[in-house]
């Protein structure tokens, strides 16, 4: 029998004012028309590969600090470019998704320009080209790298397969509204898989969260925080599991089946992955920058090509860190946090993201 949770989720699943295709209505909206190869004109920009969040905030820093640069942006996903952090608010909140669209371009002092949907491949250093995957070829003044990360799986989930999703952009809710799921299992109880869970509970009928360590939040949150946590999603209807780890995964056609290390088996239509994040390096190593978690950068955010600094977010600044870069002349744009306490006071004076610009 369905307890008391799991009914009114699924009362909100099937009366809700949001749907699947509400969702796929709104998604579209957000697409962006693809740029065509064409040739450019353009004299020596300032080249931006990577629309997320850090490139969005250095777009508002340059427009003040120098509007008459000539920026062009390399947005490499099919959506317009908007704020990532919110999507799962945004969902389990059931905010319309243009309210993600991020306000760029719009100050009439910028020569902006943005190509939607294409990807940067390659770098020319030498000659100070970049190539992209739609054969254009921008030449640049300053490529200012800001492609951010991407998920990092579990070897066991690193199977390809529609009903596998990670839950990093809109183009995973775009393929998790295709699927219609109604049993949805989320591996990762960090902030990632939290954030998805509750976002999951808007449209699907039962969510499970599975975290191997003994509470959720492990790393933000001492044991009696994060069964209060606990406790809230499971009155909102998520099932939750700790101390438990994958064992098999299975993917049938339409179901996943995931064997636990108890023996016990679970199924579901949809498996999402919130196991992390690693630093997107590719285009950078291609170009024999220096890697090593990520691209290494000196004091000065430059990477070790003149040419090439990066745009960053940080997470747990210290006040003694900020006070460094603000020494050296770095604009710092901060972010406020939105999820989580300290833990320890000491540990983090300044809890979440700063953006910082090169100029
Ligand atoms: C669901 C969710 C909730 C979150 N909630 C919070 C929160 O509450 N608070 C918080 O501080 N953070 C949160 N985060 C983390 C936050 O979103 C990231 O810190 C932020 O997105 C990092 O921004 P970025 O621009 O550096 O990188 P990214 O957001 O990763 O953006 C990099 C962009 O570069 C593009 N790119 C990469 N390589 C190329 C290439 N070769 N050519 C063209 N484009 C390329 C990528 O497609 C991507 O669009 C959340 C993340 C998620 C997924």
């Amino acid at each position: 029998m369905q307890s008391e949770t799991a009914q009114r989720a699924s009362h909100r699943y099937r009366n809700g004012p949001t749907s699947w295709s509400t969702l796929d209505r709104e998604l579209q909206a957000l697409t962006a028309t693809p740029t065509l190869a064409h040739a450019w004109a353009d004299s020596d920009p300032w080249v931006i590969v990577g629309a997320g969040p850090s490139s969005q905030a250095l777009l508002a820093q340059l427009a003040l600090l120098a509007p008459q640069r000539k920026l062009i942006v390399i947005n490499g996903e099919a959506f317009v470019p908007y704020n990532r952090a919110q999507i799962s608010s945004a969902v389990a909140e059931r905010r319309p998704l243009h309210t993600l669209a991020a306000r760029l371009g719009e100050r009439d002092n910028v020569s902006l320009t943005i190509l939607h949907g294409v990807c940067a491949t390659a770098i020319d250093r030498e000659q100070r080209w970049l190539h992209l995957d739609n054969g254009m070829a921008l030449s640049y003044d300053k490529l200012i790298l800001a492609t951010g990360s991407r998920p990092m799986r579990l070897p066991l989930l690193q199977q390809a397969h529609p009903r596998v999703r990670d839950f990093r952009g809109l183009h995973d809710l775009r393929s998790m509204a295709a699927l219609r799921p109604r049993h949805v299992l989320v591996v990762g109880g960090g902030l990632l898989g939290v954030e998805a869970a509750r976002a999951s509970l808007s449209f699907c009928e039962r969510v499970t969260l599975i975290e191997r360590f003994a509470h959720l939040l492990p790393r933000q949150l001492d044991a009696a925080c994060a069964n209060c946590l606990a406790e809230q999603l499971t009155a909102m209807g998520v099932t939750i599991l700790t101390g438990r780890q994958l064992a098999s995964m299975h993917c049938r056609e339409y179901e996943v089946e995931l064997e636990l290390d108890d023996h016990a088996t679970l199924t579901a239509d949809l498996v999402i992955s919130a196991t992390g994040v690693v630093a997107e390096v590719e285009l950078a190593r291609s170009a024999a920058l220096t890697i090593d978690r990520g691209i290494v950068v000196g004091g000065n955010f430059q990477t070790c090509d003149e040419h090439i600094p990066t745009a960053l977010r940080f997470s747990g600044l210290r006040a003694k860190d900020l006070k460094r870069f603000s020494e050296q002349g770095f604009q710092l744009l901060l972010v406020p946090p939105q999820i989580g306490k300290e833990r320890r006071a000491d540990l983090l004076e300044v809890r979440k993201a700063c953006v910082m610009l090169i100029v």
